[in-house]
Formats: structure tokens, sequence, C-alpha cells
């Protein structure tokens, strides 16, 4: 372990950037919540994956957060391959890969951010590295700006000591903003237990999160798009609003933004 390295790393990200760095252990990520459920959903460890393998001398997991406001909204816009906030943190990423092989010789593996693809889970690596808790809302709640960051995420060679995780928890006594606001209800009723997975650690925290009542959303949202996401179908925006950006994506925030954690 080389801790005044990792605090190195992380000034250096933000530097480049960042909002917010931090480092996960490797092993816990591997059974981080996220990680065993694909795992008991598949049978397979995520890193065996057809076609994927996290590297052998991966020693520990690099997360970073960019800052993603409510009122600079075209970050988070999507056309086929990316967004502005995704551009940024990219960047960054390759920034400091770069940084660390010419500076102390780490080997350094940038991850994509689809999980199908061999990514890691960045919320859990999030957490694990210490910046923040999963909420309510099923993301990540940083303590100075609440859901609203975007992450990306790389694996080290160098064994570097752990920031995380912390003891944060915002989301007690709270109305719960984020689950009332949300258009498809998916927060509605649970759709996992603790006693069918054997983990105290669920999605949404008790289980009430559903991803395909999000995701029916996620399919609106690039309906109102122009664009062909190669289904044979060009669909077309008809409002004057979305006139001017009508190829772009603007997938639902709704129950990142109620949130009142990291407000001004
Ligand atoms: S609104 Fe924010 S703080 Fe409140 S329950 Fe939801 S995620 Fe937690
Ligand atoms: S992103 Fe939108 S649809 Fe998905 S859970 Fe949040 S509020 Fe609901």
């Amino acid at each position: 372990m080389q801790p005044d390295l990792g605090a190195r790393i992380i000034e250096k990200a933000k530097e480049l950037g960042a909002t917010m760095a931090g480092i996960a252990n490797i092993e816990l990520l591997r059974n981080s919540p996220s990680h065993r459920i694909i795992k008991m959903k598949t049978g397979l460890e995520i890193e065996d994956f057809p076609g994927i393998k996290w590297p052998e001398d991966s020693k520990s997991a690099l997360v970073i957060a960019v800052s993603h406001p409510e009122d600079k909204p075209e970050l988070d816009w999507w056309d086929t391959n990316s967004s502005p906030g995704n551009s940024i943190l990219i960047k960054i990423n390759k920034e400091l890969s770069i940084w660390l092989q010419e500076e102390f010789g780490i080997k350094t593996y940038k991850m994509p951010y689809s999980i199908e693809r061999g990514g890691i889970y960045l919320k859990d690596t999030a957490v694990l590295a210490g910046l923040g808790c999963i909420g309510k809302n099923n993301l990540l709640i940083t303590p100075e700006l609440g859901s609203k960051v975007r992450l990306r995420g790389m694996l080290l060679s160098a064994d570097l000591t752990p920031t995380g995780p912390i003891d944060y928890d915002p989301c007690e006594g709270c109305e719960m903003f984020c689950r009332k606001v949300c258009p498809q209800n998916a927060f509605l009723e649970r759709v996992l237990f603790s006693s069918e997975i054997g983990l105290d650690k669920l999605p949404g925290r008790d289980g009430s999160f559903s991803r395909q009542k999000c995701m029916v959303q996620m399919y609106v949202d690039m309906e109102r798009s122009n664009i062909n996401f190669n289904q044979g179908v060009q669909y077309i925006s008809d409002t004057e609003e979305m006139a001017d950006t009508k190829n772009l994506v603007k997938y639902c925030r709704q129950c990142e933004l109620s949130c009142p954690v990291g407000k001004m």
C-alpha cells in the first residue's frame, strides 16, 4: 500500500478537472452488491462475462466524478455515442492514465461505461471509494453535490489505500421526494428481497427500485429524440422546444434533481 500516492493521484484528478475522486479496494468491489446481484442472476462474475476479463494485475479501482449542475442539462444530452459530460470524463481519465504511466509506471485499464461491455459498477465503486452512499433514489448521493455527478473509472496495477467507504446517510428521515416524482412509478413496490438474494444492501436501499420501469422511461426519452437507434425507425420530435436539439436524447433526471441534498 502507498498512502501518499493515492492522495497525489486524487489531487491530480482534480487538477485535470474532476470534482471528486477516490480509490476502492478491488476485492471489495468484486463482492459489491451490484456485482453479487449480477452473479446471482447469471452465475458469472462480471469479469468472467464472455469476452471480458479484468486484467490480472488490477489491484485498485479509481473513480472520478464530475459535477453535473441542474442549470447545465446539456452536459447530459446524448447522441448515439456520447454526451458532453461523458466526453469530459473520458478526457480526464485519458490524461490521468498517461500521467500515471509516465510518472509512476502504473498500468491503467480504463473501463467502459457500460457493464455489458465489461465496465465496473461505478456507483458501487464510488461508495467503496468514499464519495458518498447509495440513496433511496438508487443513485450515488455525495454530501457536496447530491446525485448531480457523473462517474467514470479505471483499474490500476498499483495497490493503493482505499479512501472509503464513509459513514453517511442523508435519506434517514427524508420525505423521499425522489420516489414521489418518478413518472414511471419505478419505486412503487419492492421487487427484490434480502431473504431471496441473501444481501442486505438492495437497489433503492430496500429493493423497491424497478430497473424495468426506469428503462420504459429511457425508451420514451429516446423516442422523443430524432435518432434512429438501429431499430429501423426514424423518430421524429415535433415540439418547438426540441427543434434545435432534436438529435439528442434527454434522459429523465427527476429522481436525481428532486433530491434536496447538495442544492445550493
Ligand atoms: S430525496 Fe434524496 S435524501 Fe431524500 S430519500 Fe430521496 S435520495 Fe434520499
Ligand atoms: S430516472 Fe426517471 S424514470 Fe428512472 S427512476 Fe428516476 S425518476 Fe424514475
